[in-house]
């Protein structure tokens, strides 16, 4: 900030963005708190720097900020956009994440700041206050410059081992933090549950395979990948399981099924009564296996406390220390039972049979 006084800003870029000028783009800032109060007012926004201070509701809701922000700003002739970070809570962390660009519209700059300088920034405008920023984001973009790969662990099936049971988290993370917690934990349990199979020289009936996907936080690539080379046997998929909303103290099991799988999957859930993990919700949370949920297959997902979750999400926060080793090796403990012995008992969840509407 150079106006009304010097001030350093953290930001983070957002993930696609493409950088300013080798000398960077000072302008005034235009601060409003919801897409409508820019549409209301979006003369004001010509050549400025927009400021999206929107408070956190649901993540759901609040990232139309991050994924959007750059697009509405650039309509209404803005030259760069700034995006208060999607978190309920800030210790003066930027929290990045994907920004979605519209082919015909022009592409502008586009990080994410603290709540602590949105804030600020909105305080300032609301004071009457002339807000001027040196915005300088050295931002590259490198398409098919990487080829990674999804890691996959299996353990055979004894007898049905066409037959697979899947449990899985992403690989990749943010370059910000370590990505411990996004998502570290979900390729934690997974990897855990093939160690833990082995280790006690279980041999399931159908084949347990852990995936450990790749480029999840460009746009889910590797799970696309996987589903576009799998999705053909989806009958061979007898359940499929997915970690990827942090690894705190479990609860249970999220699932989609059919009622008949619902009920056989609580009945499942049931026996890790010693953990006190027995609840079970709808609908599974998903991003690398949804294609597999969208054609019926059953899909189960990790309940369990999230309420620290966008706490740490996507910023310099995500590292191991989020976590708590027993809370860790509990949840480790229901993934690998539940995955286990869907993989072992006699009969098979049903799928959803769907019909295609012509
Ligand atoms: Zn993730």
């Amino acid at each position: 900030m150079t106006s009304p006084r010097y001030a350093n800003m953290h930001i983070l870029g957002l993930g696609s963005t493409v950088p300013t000028p080798a000398e960077g783009i000072t302008a005034d800032v235009f601060v409003v708190s919801s897409f409508e109060e820019l549409a209301a007012s979006s003369d004001k926004a010509e050549g400025k720097i927009v400021v999206f201070n929107a408070p956190f509701t649901t993540y759901g809701d609040s990232i139309s900020y991050r994924t959007k922000g750059a697009v509405e700003a650039a309509k209404a002739g803005a030259v760069a956009s700034l995006t208060r970070s999607v978190t309920p809570f800030s210790i003066d962390t930027p929290h990045t994440g994907w920004l979605e660009y519209e082919d015909d519209v022009t592409k502008i700059p586009s990080a994410c700041i603290t709540i602590e300088d949105s804030t600020l920034l909105q305080r300032l405008q609301d004071r009457g206050e002339k807000i001027t920023l040196h915005l300088f984001m050295g931002a590259e973009n490198h398409e098919n410059g990487t080829v990674t790969s999804n890691t996959i662990i299996e353990i055979e099936g004894s007898q049905n081992p066409e037959e697979v049971v899947v449990v899985s988290g992403h690989l990749d993370s943010w370059d910000v933090g370590v990505g411990a917690m996004d998502d570290g934990g979900g390729v934690f349990i997974s990897w855990m549950g093939a160690k833990a199979i082995k280790n006690l020289g279980l041999n399931p009936r159908r084949t347990f395979r852990a995936v450990l996907f790749s480029a999840e936080e460009q746009g889910i690539w590797g799970g696309d990948a996987y589903f576009a080379a799998h999705g053909e046997e989806k009958e061979n998929f007898q359940l499929v399981m997915e970690s990827d909303m942090g690894t705190f103290t479990p609860y249970g099991i999220d699932f989609s099924g059919t009622d008949e799988a619902t009920c056989m999957m609580k009945e499942i859930v049931s026996l890790t009564y010693l953990l006190g993990t027995t609840e079970t919700g709808s609908p599974a949370d998903t991003s690398d296996l949804g294609g597999f949920t969208s054609v019926g297959v059953p899909t189960g997902s990790l309940r369990a406390d999230t309420d620290t979750y966008f706490w740490y999400h996507h910023s310099n926060g995500d590292h191991i220390e989020v976590y708590d080793s027993t809370n860790l090796d509990k949840v480790a403990a229901l993934w690998t039972s539940v995955a286990y012995v869907a993989a072992d008992i006699s009969f098979r969840l049903p799928q959803q049979n769907f019909t295609i509407l012509e």
